[in-house]
C-alpha cells in the first residue's frame, strides 16, 4: 500500500458519539504539494484504492480519495491504527562525523533500523570538519531521513540535528537518556550482551555514541563516561564507522525482543 507522511494539522477527526452510525466517515485529510502530485499524476491512484497516511507522531490512517481539486485532494479516513514501525523506546545516534557522504548512508540505514534522532559531532580524529555553510547538509540529511522513514514504514520521521562541536557538547546532552552506550574498540570493555544484562530492563530513551574512522581518544571516552555513557565492545571485529551505528541499532532491537 502506498504510504505518505502528513502534518497532523492536515488531519481532521470528526466528532462521534453513541448515536453516530458506524458507516459515517471517521475523518478526512487534506493532501497537497508533492504528495498530491505523486498520488494523482505519478501513481494515478484510483478513487477506491486504499493508501496509508501517517501523521509522523505515531498514528496511521487508511484512506481513499474523496474529492480531487486542482492543487489538493481530500482523502476520507476509513481506519485509524498505531504505527507499527516504531521501537517502544527512543534511540538517538551520536555519530562522529565521517568522511564524504557516509553520514547520509548512516542516516538512511539507521532510520530503517529504528533510530529516532541523529546528532553528528566533531571528534578529535574527525577529518571532515563541518563549516558554517554546512546547514544545507542538515537539510539534505533531514530529507534522507524522511525518504527512508517513508520507505521503511516508520511512524515518525527521525530528526537530524546540526553538528555538535565536540564530545563535551555530546556529554552535556546525555542526561536526557536513561541508557547511553559508547562503542569503543578496546579489549577492556565489556560486550553489549554483558552490559545489557546488567542494565536489566528496556530503556525509555537510549543513545548510542560512535566514533569517526580514527575512533575516540582515551580522553574522549573518559569525558563521555563521566557524563554517564557506558563503554561497550561490539566484538572482536572492527567495523567501519558507517557500519557500527546501524549494527548497534539492530542489536538493540534484537536484545529487547523487538525482532
Ligand atoms: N582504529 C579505531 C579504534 O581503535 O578506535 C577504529 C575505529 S572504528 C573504524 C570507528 C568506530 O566504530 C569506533 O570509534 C567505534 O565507535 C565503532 N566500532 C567499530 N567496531 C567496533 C567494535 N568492534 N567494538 C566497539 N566499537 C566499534
Amino acid at each position: 500500500m502506498h504510504r505518505f507522511f502528513t502534518d497532523p494539522d492536515n488531519v481532521t477527526i470528526f466528532p462521534r458519539d453513541d448515536t453516530t452510525p458506524e458507516t459515517d466517515p471517521i475523518g478526512q485529510i487534506v493532501i497537497s504539494g508533492d504528495d498530491f502530485h505523486h498520488l494523482i499524476h505519478v501513481l494515478r491512484i484510483a478513487h477506491d484504492e486504499p493508501f496509508e497516511v501517517c501523521d509522523g507522531a505515531g498514528t496511521d490512517f487508511i484512506c481513499h480519495i474523496q474529492e480531487v481539486f486542482s492543487e489538493h485532494l481530500l482523502a476520507q479516513i476509513d481506519a485509524v491504527d498505531f504505527s507499527r514501525g516504531e521501537l517502544p523506546f527512543t534511540l538517538t545516534l551520536f555519530q562522529g562525523i565521517p568522511k564524504g557522504k557516509k553520514m547520509d548512508e548512516i542516516i538512511q540505514k539507521g532510520t530503517e533500523l529504528g533510530y529516532t534522532a541523529f546528532v553528528p559531532f566533531t571528534a578529535e580524529r574527525t577529518v571532515n570538519r563541518p563549516k558554517d555553510a554546512d546547514f544545507k547538509k542538515t537539510l539534505r540529511r533531514g530529507r534522507i531521513a524522511y525518504e527512508a522513514a517513508k520507505q521503511a514504514g516508520r511512524g515518525i520521521i527521525p530528526t537530524v540535528e546540526e553538528p555538535y562541536p565536540d564530545v563535551n557538547a555530546v556529554g552535556r546532552a546525555l542526561s536526557a537518556y536513561d541508557l547511553v552506550l559508547v562503542a569503543h574498540v578496546s579489549r577492556d570493555n565489556p560486550g553489549l550482551h554483558e552490559v545489557l544484562q546488567s542494565y536489566g530492563k528496556t530503556p525509555k530513551n537510549a543513545a548510542v555514541i560512535i566514533g569517526p574512522e580514527g575512533g575516540f581518544t582515551e580522553i574522549e571516552v573518559l569525558t563521555l563516561q563521566k557524563a554517564g555513557a557506558i563503554p561497550v565492545s561490539l566484538g572482536a571485529r572492527v567495523m567501519r564507522t558507517e557500519t557500527a551505528g546501524p549494527a548497534m541499532g539492530a542489536m538493540l532491537a534484537y536484545a529487547f525482543g523487538l525482532v
